[in-house]
């Protein structure tokens, strides 16, 4: 197996460009687990961490730009204000040692339904930017990136060069149903963004259906029917939980029954509107 080290953004996409065949590997934390056990044995790894652009993160054109070699120990320490969403999802994802080799880079190239990073990404209406040598830069929002399980709208000769999120300008929350508290793939996620000057929610669905989506009927619901000044009226909070579940296509697996799924989603998305709800009731009243 080849070992292919650019250490700049353009020998990188060259090199993928030459070897569409070569696996990327920046946290490790996926791709190695999947070579230990056979999965699978590419003929060439492309490693990107000698390429620092892609651990750095800015504030740019009023969104927060996240270099695909951030790792979720970073997410958690700095971007807690701008990015409460994705980093509370950061802060379940394994353990000390996966966030600090952990990437969100890494959770989008693996584009696994289960990948925590992905509802918050939903719900605040994120964009992934990847690249290529010979087409340049397209512009995927996370809402088009997920195509299947562990499938995205990638192509082989391109590259993630960082992910653009809004920055939450209202409550954000994530709420993961495990196993247990720490180390725990999820058995079913969920977030919510509430977007107070648009008038909106966001929301974003995890390990529940064949990739990361968000419950647009519920959001349109929300969109139509919540008064922003009011306390939450409960048959509307109850009918959110409902089309949230309804936006769920889950299966049964080691991990749960799809009708423990869908049931959990209706739960955690009546709390997560709830407690965002409550915060944006205190922050107009403070
Ligand atoms: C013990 C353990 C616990 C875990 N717990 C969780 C958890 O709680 N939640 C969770 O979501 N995940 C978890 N994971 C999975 C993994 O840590 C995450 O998916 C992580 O985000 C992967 O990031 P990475 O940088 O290590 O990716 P890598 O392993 O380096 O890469 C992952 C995939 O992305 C591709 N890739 C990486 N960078 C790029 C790029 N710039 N452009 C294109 N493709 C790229 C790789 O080719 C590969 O297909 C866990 C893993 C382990 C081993």
């Amino acid at each position: 197996m080849d070992f292919l080290r650019p250490t700049t953004w353009e020998e990188a996409l060259a090199a993928k460009a030459d070897r569409p065949g070569s696996v990327p590997i920046q946290g490790g934390t996926d791709v190695m687990v999947e070579i230990n056990f056979d999965v699978r044995r590419p003929p060439a790894l492309l490693d990107l961490t000698r390429v620092a652009e892609l651990r750095e993160w800015s504030m740019t054109g009023g969104l927060c730009r996240v270099g695909a070699g951030v790792p979720y120990a970073a997410v958690v320490g700095e971007l807690a204000g701008p990015l409460p969403g994705l980093a509370q999802a950061a802060r379940t994802v394994g353990s000390p040692q996966i966030r600090n080799r952990g990437t969100v880079g890494g959770n989008l190239g693996a584009a696994s339904p289960a990948g925590d990073s992905h509802p918050p990404l939903l719900a605040a209406g994120a964009v992934v930017e990847v690249e290529s040598r010979e087409r340049g830069v397209r512009m995927i929002p996370a809402a088009e990136f997920y195509l299947g399980v562990k499938r995205s709208a990638l192509e082989p000769d391109e590259l993630i060069r960082a992910v653009h999120v809004p920055p939450a300008t209202g409550p954000q929350y994530f709420s993961k149903v495990g196993t247990r508290n720490a180390m725990v793939i999820a058995v079913c996620s969920f977030a919510l963004a509430l977007h107070p000057r648009e008038r909106r929610v966001g929301t974003g669905i995890g390990s529940a259906a064949p990739t990361p989506r968000r419950a647009l009927e519920a959001e349109e619901l929300l969109a139509a029917e919540l008064d922003w000044e009011a306390p939450l009226d409960p048959a509307l909070l109850r009918r959110f939980g409902e089309l949230c579940a309804r936006a769920a296509a889950p299966i049964d697996d080691v991990r749960g029954t799809a009708a423990y799924r869908v049931h959990a989603i209706s739960v955690m998305a009546r709390r997560t509107l709830t407690w965002a709800w409550n915060d944006h009731l205190k922050e107009r009243a403070a």
